[in-house]
C-alpha cells in the first residue's frame, strides 16, 4: 500500500515550531492578563459569521492564532482574570495546563487500571488527598468527574440506589435541601428518574443556613404521615452567598432518621485547606456523599470535579456494568475509575491536579484561600461602609449586596449598577436574587484576584452610587 499518511505526524521540526507559536500565545495572553478587561459583551465585540468555519482550505498555524486571538479569547467573560468576581471564579492554573499537555500527548487511559495502572494510581492519589482532607477514612471510593454538576448527578445516584428507592414508592419519597441549593441538584433528580419526589426546601435562618430543628420536625411528620424520607442535601458553600449549613446537626439528624447525607461543597470545600474553613466545615466527614470542584477553589482550569461516597460498596454498585470486550480488563484486583462512574473512556484528569500539588504543596493552596477569606471580609467591611446593604457577614469568600435607594425601586437601581460595571468591563461581577431582592454578587475565589482587584471594585462602585 502506498502510504499516504503524513499530514497527522509531524516532523520534530513541525512540531517544535507549532509548539513555540501556540507556548507564545498562551504567554502573552498571561503576560497581558493586566491590561484585558474581565468582560466584554458579545454586542461590543460580536463573532464575524463563519469565523470559526472549517472549510477544505488549510490554515496557518499564525492565521489560526490570530482568529482565536479575535474571536475566542475577547469576547464574553475573561475567566483567566483576578478581575472575574462572578457566578463562581476559579482562575486556571498554568502549572494545571501543562499537566493536561502531558496527559494529551501521552494519552494515557485513565479509564481502567490495566491500561494505564500509573494514570489510575496518580488519580487515586488524587482523590485520597481530598478524602483526607474531607476528613473520610479507609473504605470511601471516588471519581475525578468533568465538575460538580456530573459529581452530584453521581451522588444523587449512588444515593437512589443505596436507600432501594423504588419506582412504586417514589411519589412519597421525599428529598430535603434548601433555597440554597443549587440547579445542578435539581437537574440531577430529574436525570436520575426522581423528579416526582416530594421536595421540601427546610427554612433557613438570616444567614441562609438550614435549621436542623425545621428539618427534624419535617422528617419526623413526614414519616408519621406515610412518607418516605429519603435524602437531605448541605451545603457546604452556597453558590448565592457562600452559606454553610450547620453540617454537624444536619448529619446527626439524617444518621438518626436513617436518611442519605449529601454535602455540594463544589464550591466551599477546599477552603478545608485553611484553619478558619475547618473550622467552618465541621462535621463535612459525616456526609454519606460529597462533591468538590477543583476547578473553582482549587484553581483548576474548568473541567474537575469530585464526587467522593464514604462507603465504596456503594458507588460500586451504582456503576456496575459486564461486557464482554472488557473481560481482561477488571482482573487484578484494583478498582478503577469506569467501575465507579458512568464514564469509560475518559480524560486523565488528575494529573492537571497532581501536578500543582507536586510542585507547590498543599499550603501554598491554603495560603492563597486565606487570602480569599481576608479579601471577602476586606470587601464585606468596605463595601458596608460605602452605604451598601450587605445580606451577612460572609461565611467564606462570597458576598451579596445592594444599594437601598431611599424613594425609588431599588431592585431597578442594582440592575442599572451591574448594567454599568459589566459594561465598564474592568471587573465582572454576577447578581442574583435573593427573597425578591435584586442582589450584587462578588465571589472572591480567583488565584488571581489581590488586594488591588477588590480595591479597582470598590473605587467602581464608589463611582456608581447617587
Ligand atoms: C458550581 C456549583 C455546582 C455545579 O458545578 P459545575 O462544576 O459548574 O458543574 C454545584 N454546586 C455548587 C454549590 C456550585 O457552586
Amino acid at each position: 500500500m502506498d502510504r499516504l499518511t503524513r499530514a497527522l505526524e509531524e516532523s520534530e521540526e513541525e512540531r517544535s515550531v507549532l509548539a513555540k507559536k501556540i507556548f507564545d500565545f498562551g504567554e502573552h495572553f498571561i503576560g497581558s492578563l493586566q491590561q484585558q478587561n474581565a468582560y466584554n459583551s458579545y454586542e461590543a465585540s460580536p463573532l464575524k459569521k463563519n469565523i470559526f468555519a472549517i472549510d477544505r482550505e488549510l490554515s496557518k498555524i499564525d492565521d489560526i492564532l490570530e482568529i482565536l486571538n479575535e474571536s475566542l479569547i475577547k469576547p464574553g467573560l475573561n475567566t483567566a482574570t483576578g478581575r472575574n468576581m462572578g457566578y463562581i471564579p476559579g482562575g486556571g492554573l498554568y502549572s494545571a495546563a501543562l499537566g493536561d499537555y502531558i496527559a494529551a500527548v501521552t494519552n494515557k487511559y485513565a479509564g481502567v487500571h490495566y491500561a494505564s495502572p500509573g494514570a489510575v494510581s496518580i488519580e487515586n492519589e488524587v482523590i485520597a488527598w481530598t478524602a483526607k482532607l474531607v476528613g473520610y477514612a479507609e473504605g470511601y471510593g471516588g471519581n475525578l468527574t468533568s465538575g460538580g454538576s456530573i459529581a452530584n448527578l453521581i451522588a444523587l445516584l449512588t444515593a437512589k440506589k443505596a436507600k432501594k428507592v423504588k419506582a412504586k414508592d417514589i411519589h412519597r419519597t421525599v428529598i430535603y435541601c434548601s433555597t440554597q441549593s443549587h440547579h445542578s441538584i435539581l437537574k440531577a433528580i430529574h436525570i436520575i428518574g426522581l423528579e416526582e419526589c416530594i421536595i421540601r426546601y427546610i427554612k433557613t435562618d438570616n444567614n441562609y443556613r438550614i435549621i436542623p430543628l425545621e428539618l427534624k420536625t419535617q422528617i419526623q411528620s413526614d414519616r408519621k404521615s406515610g412518607l418516605i424520607p429519603f435524602l437531605v442535601i448541605a451545603n457546604a458553600g452556597s453558590t448565592d452567598i457562600g452559606a454553610v449549613d450547620p453540617l454537624i446537626s444536619i448529619g446527626s439528624i439524617a444518621s438518626r432518621q436513617s436518611v442519605w447525607f449529601h454535602i455540594d461543597a463544589a464550591y466551599g470545600g477546599f477552603f478545608l485547606l485553611t484553619e478558619r474553613g475547618r473550622k467552618k466545615l465541621t462535621g463535612i466527614n459525616m456526609a454519606d456523599s460529597v462533591i468538590l470542584d477543583p476547578h473553582k477553589s482549587l484553581f483548576l482550569p474548568y473541567g474537575s470535579g469530585i464526587v467522593l461516597v464514604k462507603n465504596i460498596k456503594h458507588l460500586l454498585k451504582a456503576n456496575e456494568y459486564t461486557a464482554n470486550y472488557m473481560q481482561d480488563a477488571f482482573s487484578n484486583g484494583n478498582y478503577s475509575p469506569s467501575e465507579l462512574s458512568p464514564e469509560l473512556s475518559k480524560h486523565f484528569r488528575g494529573l492537571r491536579m497532581w501536578l500543582p500539588l507536586k510542585l507547590y504543596g498543599h499550603k501554598a493552596f491554603a495560603d492563597y484561600l486565606n487570602e480569599k477569606l481576608d479579601l471577602a471580609f476586606y470587601f464585606y467591611t468596605n463595601c458596608k461602609k460605602l452605604g451598601f446593604e450587605v445580606l451577612s457577614i460572609p461565611d467564606l469568600s462570597i458576598v451579596a449586596f445592594r444599594y437601598v435607594v431611599n424613594n425609588g425601586d431599588s431592585n431597578e437601581f442594582n440592575k442599572r449598577i451591574i448594567k454599568e460595571i459589566q459594561n465598564d468591563g474592568k471587573i465582572f461581577l454576577s447578581s442574583t436574587t435573593i427573597d425578591d431582592k435584586f442582589m450584587l454578587r462578588a465571589a472572591i475565589v480567583s488565584f488571581r484576584t489581590h488586594k488591588e482587584d477588590v480595591d479597582i471594585l470598590l473605587t467602581l462602585l464608589k463611582n456608581v452610587l447617587p
